[in-house]
């Protein structure tokens, strides 16, 4: 079974390959000229003034959050603390008989308010049943009246390890929680579980954004298995990253995701080293700029443990580091496993958001994966310099400097933290939204970004070659040539996965835009 798909040209990171593909029993037979390849037995589509380019990979995603985000309830564009009252009534009509109520992405920076909602704010929005409403960053949380009661909160519970309730003068809490707090309130009042057609759904809007595969970050447990339970039906490639806590887990996770069968793919081991920038959790060696903190190194001899079962069990490992301190511990760990012959590029740092001199050659000394998100740029703007301070910057997500010291990346937007349209993170690895500009990257590097680098990453034989599964996508214009505000605009005619168009319905929201 042969198929033709031709447009103007083929485009990869490395150049113009021809304007044909011809794939047969969904891989890539041959590339080249139209002239050269058709013949009156071969089916053909044409798409005239297209451009076929690999099909796009993010190797940081979090499938179950990004299908949250789709059919759950977003604030992320309220501007005040009555609209989110408003917005918050309207769901609770919306559910009747007295469902909880979960609410994402608020964002209090954008709130004319400038503050979270307390609990009295939400009762009079929602008193019949619990609510709570995330912050953007995940860290914070506010909770209604119904909530704190369901958890049994009163002023007499005491502040969790590694979080606070906000009390008022007199100490009863305010609703308002920060960090492990979160989870007294969540795991009395848990999410409804995404349901499988939801999940379907979600990853047929990433199929419409041009994305043909997925590192997926995944905890062991609910996430894990609602991908298993999809597995068979998913429409593109799906790595599975496990969060584990022991061996036991990694193992049994690893079990269940070889039985299920479909697009569904064993990576490997995920674990946390530090924590974010906006907590002012990021492991630095300097202290932040804005706090008198250097943050909380959460690695440990069993993440060691850990990674060497995930090695042993064939898996890869991917650690969290955002803070230099964070990343160097990493490395020391990495190279210890490294030298007891562990391929390096089976070894991954999540973000690498700021690093030394020394650090990014040992990046490229190691060849251990930098996996990069350049959208973080554009919605760190605000804040970005006052937090890591003037002498950081410049070697803040320094994704010129990794390159040109040698240092393998892989292109990525840790969805639903930033938007998955990986046109939003090649543009931002071009322009950095102005921040440091000269550590920005040409288009075709930001091409191979999320292509090759990210495929590599999860391990995928080459994009667009002879003998790789036909995982490509036809897009309006020609991705080397663009400008990055084009490329943001770049509109995905059809996306093969295997050699077969995903059915997808692209007018639907993909984002809280
Ligand atoms: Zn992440």
């Amino acid at each position: 079974m042969r198929k033709l798909v031709r447009a103007d040209s083929v485009v990869r990171h490395d150049g113009v390959l021809g304007d044909t593909v011809l794939i047969q029993n969904g891989a890539i037979f041959a590339i080249g000229q139209y002239g050269d390849l058709a013949t009156p037995d071969v089916a053909e589509k044409h798409f005239p003034g297209g451009t076929i380019i690999p099909g796009l990979c993010d190797a940081h995603f979090h499938p179950i959050w990004y299908a949250d985000l789709l059919h759950g309830i977003s604030l992320k564009s309220a501007t005040s603390i009555t609209e989110v009252q408003k917005r918050l009534r309207r769901a609770a009509e919306q559910r009747p008989g007295g469902e909880a109520i979960h609410a994402s992405r608020l964002d209090d920076d954008h709130l004319v308010d400038r503050r979270l909602p307390t609990a009295t704010e939400l009762d009079d929005a929602v008193a019949d049943r619990p609510v709570i409403v995330t912050r953007y960053c995940g860290h914070v949380a506010s909770v209604n009246t119904a909530a704190l009661a369901a958890a049994g909160v009163t002023s007499a519970t005491p502040d969790p390890p590694g979080g606070s309730l906000d009390r008022d003068d007199a100490g009863t809490p305010t609703g308002v929680l920060r960090e492990t707090a979160i989870g007294i309130v969540s795991d009395a009042v848990p999410r409804p579980r995404v349901q499988p057609n939801e999940l379907l759904h979600a990853m047929r809007m990433l199929a419409g954004l041009g994305l043909t595969s997925i590192g997926a970050m995944l905890r062991f447990g609910d996430e894990v298995d609602a991908m298993v339970a999809v597995a068979d039906r998913l429409p593109i490639k799906v790595h599975a990253y496990v969060i584990a806590e022991t061996t036991n887990e990694l193992r049994a996770a690893k079990l269940t995701i070889d039985a299920a069968s479909g697009r569904l793919i064993w990576q490997g081991l995920k674990r946390f080293a530090d924590g974010s920038f906006g907590a002012h959790t990021a492991a630095m060696f300097e202290p932040f700029a804005d706090v008198d903190t250097i943050g909380t190194m959460r690695l440990t001899d069993h993440d060691a443990a850990l990674a060497k079962e995930s090695l042993a069990l064939g898996g890869d490992v991917a650690f969290h580091g955002i803070g230099d301190r964070a990343v160097a511990a990493i490395l020391d760990q990495f190279e210890d496993l490294i030298a007891d012959g562990y391929d390096p590029t089976r070894f991954r740092i999540e973000h690498a958001s700021v690093l030394t001199g020394d650090l990014i050659d040992r990046f490229a000394r190691t060849g251990v994966i930098a996996s990069v998100q350049p959208a973080f740029l554009p919605s760190e703007i605000d804040w970005l310099e006052t937090r890591v301070g003037t002498e950081r910057l410049p070697r803040t997500y320094p994704l010129r400097s990794l390159l040109d010291a040698g240092a393998l990346l892989a292109g990525g937007s840790d969805c639903p933290v930033e938007a998955p349209n990986p046109f939003w993170g090649m543009a931002a690895a071009i322009d950095r939204a102005g921040i440091v500009p000269e550590e920005g990257l040409t288009s075709a590097e930001a091409l191979a970004l999320f292509t090759q680098g990210s495929g590599a990453a999860l391990k995928q034989p080459p994009p667009v070659a002879i003998g790789s599964p036909a995982d490509f996508i036809v897009v309006d214009r020609n991705p080397l040539t663009a400008t990055p505000d084009e490329l943001r605009t770049t509109i995905v005619l059809e996306t093969y996965v295997d050699g077969v168009p995903v059915l997808v319905d692209r007018s639907l929201p993909w984002w809280d835009v």
